[in-house]
């Protein structure tokens, strides 16, 4: 029996990063031979087991065959006969497929040291494309290691590409979506996740709701220069700047998901048309599952961004409403979250910052201090 470690832990450590958890790969034993040792199991579909002193994962070497759909669909083998390297093999990308022996050897079949230093995000191999999941990986690997200067390889952009269109995307559950979009927005290059799946078309396939932004323009008064999805993506980075807040990132992400796409639908609140409304969000947070605190912040940033925008000419009376809307007063630091989404999208262009009032933290703040606004009902 030999343990390696694997994964993670040796691209941070090469990377000279910290803090990764330390996974390992066993080489020629048994789950009863782990079990003996004083291992615990714990995996649900594969032989896992914890370290009865470390706590560490310990995983038997295995191989995987496709037998169905999405990324569940694998029948796994875990024998004393497996190697390391058929482990490595069946791993998503080259940087990723890494061990390092008890003496310190590295072992890396599948160039991971050389696209490392070349900062590639490459697939393994083509087995790549039997997993759905991997495509949401790539694109969270891209942001997280964006200021490290990695790049997503043509070749593994490709494979994305033709899998995007095979349609298994729609295989995967909503909750390991959120779950790979909810771990990218806790990096500050998020939007570099957006992008990578819009690249590849994997956008159109998860999230409609955004990949049609792309190509609606902006108002000549707004935000003239991109689109509103090359927009909502600035937006994005800005929230990130702002706050590491998930909740206000994802608001700020889907803030103008409502935004209509024919000239009469587009920008109508200033002028009384129709808007898809929060249809949109809404549809996004219910397919995806986004958990509560998210999906109102969202709703809530989305209705009522404009409002906190146009505050100063707005009448007093509709100004109050909102912040009624918005439960303010009772709950101030949801309220908070509010304006830093709207700030993020205000890029310093509002006269958010000479409201005072709709900064505080309390709605009797914002009451009298309304009262005092000098502006005609
Ligand atoms: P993190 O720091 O985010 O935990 P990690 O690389 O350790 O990064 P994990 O999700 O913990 O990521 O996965 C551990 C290892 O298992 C990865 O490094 C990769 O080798 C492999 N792996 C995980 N998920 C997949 C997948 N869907 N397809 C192929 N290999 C995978």
């Amino acid at each position: 029996m030999n343990t390696y470690l694997v994964g993670g832990a040796i691209r941070d450590e090469m990377l000279g990063l910290k803090g990764a958890d330390k996974d390992w790969v066993v080489v020629g034993s048994t789950p009863e031979a782990m079990i003996s040792l004083g291992y615990t199991p714990v995996g649900k579909d594969f032989p896992v087991f914890l370290h009865p002193k470390s706590g560490q994962e310990y995983a038997l070497a295995r191989t995987e065959r496709k037998s169905g759909k999405g990324y569940t669909g694998f029948v796994v083998h875990a024998a004393p006969d497996v190697t390391l390297e058929e482990d490595l093999q069946r791993r998503d990308l080259t940087i990723n497929a890494m061990a390092r022996a008890d003496d310190g050897t590295l072992i890396d079949p599948y160039g991971g040291a050389r696209d490392l230093d070349a900062r590639l995000l490459r697939h393994v191999s083509p087995a790549f494309s039997e997993d759905p999941l991997r495509i949401l990986r790539v694109a969270r690997f891209a942001a997280r290691f964006h200021a490290q200067g990695f790049e997503v390889a043509a070749e593994t952009m490709t494979l994305m590409r033709d899998m995007s269109q095979s349609g298994e995307l729609q295989a995967l559950t909503p909750e390991r979506i959120w779950q790979e979009m909810h771990k990218t927005l806790q990096h500050d290059d998020c939007p570099v996740f957006f992008e990578v799946l819009r690249e590849c078309g994997a956008l159109k396939e998860i999230m409609p709701e955004l990949d049609r932004l792309f190509g609606i323009p902006q108002p000549p008064q707004w935000h003239p220069e991109v689109d509103t999805g090359v927009h909502t993506l600035m937006v994005l980075k800005q929230a990130c700047l702002l706050t590491q807040e998930t909740d206000v990132r994802f608001a700020a992400l889907v803030h103008d998901l409502g935004k209509g796409e024919t000239p009469a639908e587009m920008w109508p609140s200033h002028r009384g048309h129709e808007t898809l409304g929060l249809k949109p969000i809404k549809a996004l947070c219910q397919r995806l599952k986004v958990p509560r605190s998210a999906s109102e912040l969202a709703c809530l940033t989305s209705e009522f961004h404009t409002h906190v925008h146009r505050a100063l000419s707005l009448k007093p009376s509709t100004l109050l409403k909102t912040l009624e809307k918005l439960d303010a007063f009772r709950r101030p630091e949801r309220f908070q979250q509010f304006l830093l989404a709207c700030k993020a999208d205000s890029r310093g262009r509002t006269g958010f910052e000479q409201i005072p009032y709709l900064q505080a933290n309390h709605f009797q703040a914002a009451l009298d201090a309304s009262k005092g606004i000098a502006v005609p009902e």
